[in-house]
This record gives structure tokens, C-alpha cells and sequence, in this order.
């Protein structure tokens, strides 16, 4: 790759050839100019002729950090570009550059929890705030979570079957009873866990057939809408990324304005809702 790289700029730029041809250092300086040229060409900043021939003149005869910060110097975002590409079927090799805070913010996380991995590597500590970070964020484990708690509560109230029953455990055990059957936009969190989800993200389907499976501020979205009947079970909902959700409440806005407008009859799938209900549909779904 080094060399064919390297071929490209001396078939460009002849005069180079020899000195190119000449040793090792020269050939990788030469395969990195020509890979730096193709990342600038791709964002649009193209080099003329001579600027390539400055450049390689510049570049030929130094080291390769050296090579680095005249790039850096000629595109000063480049340091902040993030690569990723896989080095096997199931590993990435991902570059990008951090700041000096942010590295000692690593390092003394590492000295933290030196005690679990006293030679823990960048990838099992970022591993390690994933985790925690999606326990946060992440609205399916949320709800995995109720689920484990209700069970716990209900199996607590089973084992003590004999004491006398609360109204509140009651309500719990019986989903049929008042509080239930009141119609509710809210999804209860335990709910949220037994909609099916196939790991794949957003469920919206786009005209051309194309599935989003965006994973990004995934929400439960009634399919039967809820202002046209449509309950807040488990059969009626599916999840649908931030956007799709916004993009939907927004086509309700719109039929709902043509509609008062006489510009157009309801429309199939859409909803109509009502500015009162618009704020909590945001908060959990349409
Ligand atoms: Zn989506």
C-alpha cells in the first residue's frame, strides 16, 4: 500500500522519482503526502501542481513526525479527524488525537481503578465507561432494570402471601383494576422492556423500502396513534429513533394545520394533536 501510494505521486510528479526510489524514509515520506493530498482532494481543498511539488520538496528529507506537523501546519483540522478502519473481522484500528486534560483525566481514572486492573489498557477503561454509560442512557437497559425490580417486588409479595394486601400491591398484581384501564399516553417502564426489539434500532421504514436502524435517542412510538385510539401496549408500540419521532410529531403539526385550513383531509397514519399533549408526546410517545 506504502509503495503503490508512493507510485501515484511519482507518476504525477517525475522529477521526484529517484530521489523517491532512493531509500526507505523517502518512500514512506512519499506514500504520506500522496494519502494527505487524497484526504485534502476528498473535503475539498485540492492542491495545484505546484503547491503538490511545494510540498513534496518541503516534505522529502524529513521525518515522518516532522512530515506530520507540516500537514498539520497546512490543514490545521486535521489533528482533530477521527479514522476507523478494521484490521480483522472483529477488531478496528480507530485514530484520533485527545487533549493533554483529557489524557490525564484517563490516566487518573486508571490510578482509580488500579486496584480491579493495576495495567489497564485505554480500550478496557473506555469499555468500562461504556458500560456505565449506557446503564445511564441507554432506554432499553432502563427498562430491563423495572422489569428485574417489579419481578423482585411482585416474588417478595407472593412469598408473603399471608400478610394483608396494601392497595398499592394490589394495583400491581392486577393490571385489570381502575388506575389500569384509564386510558394512558405513559408507557410504564416496565412495559417499554417487553417491546420486542431486535437490536437493530429505529423501525422506520422509508418509502424506498430502507430501513433506519438509527440507535440515537431511541423512543417508543404508538403505531395505531393514540389520539385516534391507539393504546399505550405492548402490541401497538415500536421503537423509533429521536429524529423519526420529532419527524412524526411534525407531520402531525402539518395535517393538523391543513386540516384547519381546509387544505387537506386527514391523512392516513397521521395524527391530530393538540398543543396540551404535544409537550408529554415528546416526553414519551406519539
Ligand atoms: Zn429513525
Amino acid at each position: 500500500m506504502r509503495r503503490i501510494n508512493a507510485m501515484k505521486l511519482v507518476k504525477e510528479m517525475p522529477q521526484f522519482e529517484e530521489k523517491i526510489e532512493s531509500d526507505e524514509s523517502s518512500l514512506s515520506v512519499a506514500a504520506d503526502v500522496q494519502s494527505f493530498l487524497y484526504q485534502e482532494a476528498k473535503i475539498e481543498r485540492p492542491y495545484s501542481l505546484n503547491a503538490k511539488i511545494e510540498l513534496v520538496e518541503t516534505c522529502l528529507g524529513k521525518s515522518r513526525r516532522e512530515v506530520e506537523e507540516e500537514f498539520a501546519r497546512r490543514n490545521p483540522e486535521r489533528d482533530k479527524r477521527e479514522t476507523r478502519h478494521a484490521i480483522s473481522h472483529d477488531r478496528l484500528l480507530v485514530s484520533f488525537s485527545i487533549s493533554k486534560e483529557f489524557n490525564d483525566k484517563l490516566n487518573h481514572l486508571k490510578d482509580l481503578l488500579g486496584h480491579v486492573d493495576p495495567s489497564m489498557t485505554t480500550e478496557t477503561l473506555l469499555a468500562r465507561l461504556a458500560e456505565l454509560g449506557l446503564d445511564k442512557y441507554d432506554p432499553q437497559r432502563k427498562a430491563a432494570r423495572a422489569v428485574v425490580r417489579s419481578e423482585k417486588k411482585s416474588g417478595d409479595q407472593k412469598a408473603d402471601a399471608t400478610a394483608p394486601r396494601t392497595f398499592s400491591s394490589k394495583r400491581e398484581d392486577n393490571p385489570a383494576s381502575a388506575a389500569e384501564v384509564k386510558r394512558t399516553r405513559y408507557i410504564k417502564v416496565r412495559e417499554r422492556h417487553r417491546v420486542e426489539s431486535d437490536g437493530r434500532g429505529c423501525t422506520f421504514v422509508s418509502h424506498n423500502g430502507r430501513r433506519c436502524e438509527s440507535k440515537r435517542f431511541l423512543q417508543l412510538d404508538h403505531i395505531e396513534p393514540f389520539a385516534k385510539g391507539g393504546e399505550s401496549r405492548v402490541d401497538n408500540l415500536r421503537w423509533m429513533c429521536g429524529e423519526h419521532n420529532r419527524a412524526r410529531v411534525n407531520s402531525v403539526w402539518v395535517t393538523h394545520a391543513r386540516k384547519r385550513d381546509g387544505l387537506e383531509r386527514e391523512s392516513g397514519g397521521l395524527v391530530v394533536i393538540t398543543s396540551s399533549t404535544s409537550a408529554r408526546a415528546s416526553k414519551s410517545a406519539v
